[in-house]
């Protein structure tokens, strides 16, 4: 018998973008070993065949597809080859995403349509593809890490800022459309974490700064209250809460996982 406080995946399937690093990484291997069978997506497959590898350790399935999920053909492809190899999804990880600065005065338009089309068009793609058959089924956890970049602004991210306040209204206005479908929609807010896109965040500002690593990896930590840098494992975390049945309450919602820096 299930005991309902138990964290369980067992016979649910999820797929997570981006997840051949970092975030998606941790959350890839933590639903797996919550039970659940993980298909993993990224542009880069040699990275994302040694994450389905590690699945497979856990004895659950995986399959490991490359796609760029700006490219709308890609991700539709994506889906197909996906729900083909185990079966229609249940659990939607959008994670996927980048991070770009620059002072607005003369922001380059290409990177402003970079962000935009990675951090918010993807989800919009990436969800419309996987969503049908979870209409079907009347069962459906969709998760998108987003940041606190989605609530609060910053000096130079105008571009990512505004691409992750955009995903944030592109949850909350999914969760109530699917509300009578039996599907959540959720998003996940983190603080700087430590990943690879933190360290290029760090190489930028030891470029701009002229400060030393420690320096400049100092100023990322003292963003947090908790003088620290949150770890992929603890946005994981969440993310795996949000799948669970037990979670069919909440939807609509951003946590936060930064630290106390951001109260609301
Ligand atoms: P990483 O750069 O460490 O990993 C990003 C992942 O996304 C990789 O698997 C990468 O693989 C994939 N990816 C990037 N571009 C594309 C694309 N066009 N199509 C498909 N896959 C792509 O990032 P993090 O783990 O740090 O970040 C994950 C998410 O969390 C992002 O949405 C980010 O905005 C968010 N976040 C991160 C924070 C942080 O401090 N790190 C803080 C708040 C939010 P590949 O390059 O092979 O495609």
């Amino acid at each position: 018998m299930t005991n309902s406080n138990q964290l369980t995946l067992a016979g649910r399937r999820a797929v997570v973008t981006g997840g051949s690093k970092g975030i998606g990484r941790s959350i890839a291997l933590a639903l797996a070993k919550a039970g659940a069978d993980v298909a993993v997506s990224a542009r880069n497959l040699p990275d994302l065949e040694a994450v389905a590898a590690k699945i497979q350790e856990t004895g659950q399935r995986s399959l490991a597809i490359a796609c760029d999920v700006t490219d709308p053909e890609q991700v539709q492809q994506m889906a197909a080859a996906v729900i083909e190899g185990l079966g229609e999804i249940d659990i939607l990880v959008n994670n996927a995403g980048n991070a770009g600065s620059h002072k607005f005065l003369n922001h380059p338009d290409d990177l402003w349509h970079r962000m935009l089309s990675i951090n918010l068009t993807s989800v919009f793609y990436v969800t419309r593809a996987f969503l049908p058959p979870m209409i079907e089924r009347r069962w459906g956890r969709i998760i998108t890490i987003a940041s606190i970049a989605s609530k609060v602004g910053m000096p130079y991210i105008a571009a990512y800022t505004a691409s992750k306040h955009g995903v944030l209204g592109l949850t909350r206005s999914l969760a109530s459309e699917l509300i009578t479908h039996q599907i959540t929609v959720n998003a996940v807010c983190p603080g700087y974490v430590d990943t690879p896109m933190t360290d290029s965040n760090i190489s930028n500002i030891i470029n701009r700064t002229g400060l030393t690593e420690a320096q400049a990896r100092e100023a990322l930590e003292k963003t947090s209250p908790q003088n620290r840098l949150i770890e992929p494992e603890e946005v994981a975390a969440v993310t795996l809460m949000l799948a669970q049945e037990t979670s069919k309450g909440i939807t609509g919602q951003a946590i936060n996982v930064d630290g106390g820096g951001v109260m609301w």
